[in-house]
């Protein structure tokens, strides 16, 4: 059976160490400050957005959520975005995304300062990760699945990574983390165009699936020994829960027989990606130590 990579424990022991270093900094007089600006009334962003802030607190930092309606006019929510810019108690500003179509993410995304985008979607940060500059903020998603791979002490250095999915939030970043210096993985990226997908993944030593589709990696995909990243978040309603259940895009049943180790969904990916959000603004606000708001402004 497949060893369980807890996202959850290792949450646990990165928010304490994240608390005692928010207590020094507030020491210094610094409180580390998230704001999230919510639009519209999904009820998966606003659980996401819920659990985002309460992380926050529970580390003792500020976070505080603004909402606005769906039809909220781009020119308002630019309003806003520029008082945070300018705020000196707003370390890291993240948009909940999806946003109504009326709104361009892109422009909206493009808002926020390079410095305080904490989610690390602003152009400057994705081009910054890609060529490796640490000024920049890496995505909380492949940045979480990166500590992991560390805390946990998976070997990279010239082992085959397949990551099914291409997105610029997940798939993309982690694909260049994993292949620069250092962890010097071969990887591999797949996505719905790509031909047998299951003669990829069975040749990786570390498989991250980042989709959206329940039990799209079985059994028989994965190579014995493989160490599995399941990110995919699906509520699903079947025999076990008919008023619905959160499960991965992994079949964990049958893979967690094959690979040596493996996240769970829930309790693997999910935990990492807001303790990481939270070590990106803790970082933002040091940052403010020596404010060089010049540096990459738009
Ligand atoms: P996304 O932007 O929709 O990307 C999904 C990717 O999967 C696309 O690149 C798509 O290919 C590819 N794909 C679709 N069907 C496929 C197939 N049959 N075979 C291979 N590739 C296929 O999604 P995302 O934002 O990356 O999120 C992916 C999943 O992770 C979702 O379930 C999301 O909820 C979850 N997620 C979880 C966390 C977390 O913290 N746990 C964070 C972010 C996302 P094309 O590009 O060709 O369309």
């Amino acid at each position: 059976m497949a060893r369980i990579i807890s996202g959850t424990e290792t949450s646990r022991t990165m928010r304490a160490e994240i608390a005692r270093e928010v207590a020094a900094l507030a020491d210094e007089g610094i409180v580390p400050g998230l704001s999230v600006v919510l639009v519209g009334e999904d009820p998966a962003s606003e659980v996401y957005v819920r659990s985002k802030t309460q992380a926050c607190e529970e580390v003792g930092m500020r976070g505080r959520t603004l909402r606005f309606p769906a039809e909220v006019g781009q020119d308002e929510l630019f309003g806003v975005i520029d008082g945070l810019n300018a705020d000196p108690d707003v370390h890291g500003i993240l948009v909940q995304l999806p946003i109504p179509v009326h709104l361009s993410y892109k422009d909206v995304l493009e808002r926020i300062h390079p410095d305080k985008d904490v989610d690390g979607f602003h152009p400057l940060n994705v081009g910054r990760a890609f060529v490796g500059d640490p000024a920049g903020f890496v995505p909380a998603t492949p940045a979480g699945i990166m500590e992991l791979i560390r805390r946990e002490n998976i070997p990279t250095h010239g082992k085959h990574v397949v990551i099914v999915g291409r997105s610029l939030i997940v798939s993309k970043p982690l694909a260049s983390l994993l292949m620069a210096p250092g962890p010097n993985a071969t990887v591999t990226l797949t996505h719905k165009y790509t031909t047998d997908l299951s003669s990829h993944t069975r040749t990786a030593d570390i498989l991250v699936v980042a989709v959206g589709k329940p039990g799209l990696i079985t059994a028989d995909m994965v190579k014995p020994g493989a160490v599995v990243f399941d990110v995919g978040v699906n509520r699903v309603e079947d025999a076990i829960s008919t008023r619905g259940r959160i499960v991965g895009d992994v079949d964990f049943a049958g893979v967690s027989g094959v690979a040596s180790a493996m996240t769970p969904v829930p309790g693997g990916v999910g935990p990492m990606t807001i303790t990481m959000l939270l070590v990106n603004t803790l970082e933002a606000a040091r940052r403010s130590r020596a404010p060089d708001l010049s540096r990459g402004a738009r």
